[in-house]
């Protein structure tokens, strides 16, 4: 039989066997994802399931990008790396899991945290870029590049049982859109405990919704917010919105490298469950207090449910109603199960206002 050149070999043909029987996606979601180029920022919680997921399914060329190195405490949710791995560079031992995985691909790891220095050359060559750090000011260094050089990203984030992801594309709502500046008190894995396996639960959904995009199949969670509560396993979604007075939506925005939003390092000083959650138990007594303001985030028809009184803001709209709120009171906030609410003391926060979130939402404080 004479040599014909085909798009995949044999080994490929039959490696990637289950996805060319898929429908809907087919030989065609094959050779695009051999074709894609994505840049995996951070090779942690997150950065595991998805880098391991992206290359097992194909994806032609992979870089990724992490400064540091393996440590003992991050085996109980960085499961692309062994015991054998402490103390060695995170992103060359990755690379090495990787290419044992799949030895069709191509996987460039640097060993180096995403900057100003390197960020735009990275991005600019990316067809995605997946946010797969613990870091404020990356976070917003990625959307801001990615604004300007007209590229889509997945964000995700994990906080002890909860989590957040989102697609944010070129034309649609950013991050900065639900969170305008970054926080002044950023958490951190570091300082603040995960169950091992929610990183793992957003780093597929990740992986997935990377797969999706890369192959034109429609997302389920671009200009969304999906929030995941790991503690009663409820998923929400929030509709996003481009806002008119996003700093970076609109056509004259110019990436400024020296901006400060990309230089705040996380502080871990500063947990998030002492500086912006309030335990459900303590709710009835501190809605009493005068110099206390409760506020609702949760959706129109949820409110007329039920709800616990104070004001009615969803959280969709606070950004627009910041005005009604009092800047010498403390805002108490609380949705169903906490996430929005926590979402909104975020946002509050770094807009200067003293927010509080109520841990567990209504559900908790009913319960008790
Ligand atoms: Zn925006």
């Amino acid at each position: 039989m004479a040599d014909v050149m085909t798009d995949f070999s044999k080994q490929e043909f039959s490696r990637y066997t289950r996805h060319i029987q898929l429908s809907d996606f087919g030989v065609n979601g094959q050779r695009k994802l051999k074709a894609a180029r994505v840049l995996i920022v951070g090779c942690g919680g997150l950065g595991a399931p998805v880098s391991l997921y992206l290359a097992g399914a194909g994806v032609g060329h992979i870089t990724l990008v992490d400064g540091d190195n393996v440590e003992l405490s991050n085996l109980q949710r960085q499961v692309i790396f062994s015991e054998a791995d402490i103390g060695q560079s995170k992103s060359f031992c990755a690379q090495a899991r990787l290419q044992q995985l799949n030895s069709h691909i191509t996987i460039e790891a640097i060993n180096k945290s995403l900057g100003t220095d390197n960020a735009a050359e990275l991005i600019a060559a990316a067809d995605l870029v997946i946010d797969c750090t613990d870091n404020f000011a990356v976070r917003y260094l990625i959307n801001d590049l990615c604004k300007a050089h007209n590229k889509a990203w997945l964000y995700a984030s994990v906080y002890r049982f909860s989590g957040q992801c989102s697609l944010f594309t070129p034309h649609q709502s950013c991050f900065r859109c639900v969170f305008p500046q970054p926080p002044t008190h950023a958490p951190d894995c570091n300082s603040n405990g995960v169950l091992g396996v929610l990183p793992g639960i957003l780093g597929t959904i990740q992986a997935t919704e990377a797969i999706k995009y890369l192959t034109d199949l429609p997302s389920g969670i671009s200009n969304t917010l999906l929030l995941v509560e790991a503690d009663d396993m409820q998923l929400q979604k929030v509709q996003l919105r481009k806002e008119k007075n996003c700093p970076v939506c609109h056509d004259g925005f110019v990436f400024n490298p020296t901006s400060p939003d990309y230089q705040i390092l996380c502080d871990t000083t500063k947990v998030i469950d002492v500086s912006t959650t309030l335990p459900a138990k303590d709710f009835n007594d501190w809605q009493k207090r005068n110099d206390v303001v409760v506020v609702d985030v949760r959706d129109y028809d949820e409110h007329l449910a039920f709800n616990l009184g104070g004001l009615h803001i969803p959280l969709n709209e606070l950004k627009e109603r910041i005005k009604e709120l009092p800047t010498d009171k403390l805002i108490l906030l609380y949705c169903q199960s906490g996430v929005r609410s926590a979402a909104a003391a975020l946002q509050l926060q770094s807009a200067e206002l003293s927010a509080l979130s109520v841990s567990g939402g209504i559900a908790q404080i009913i319960s008790l």
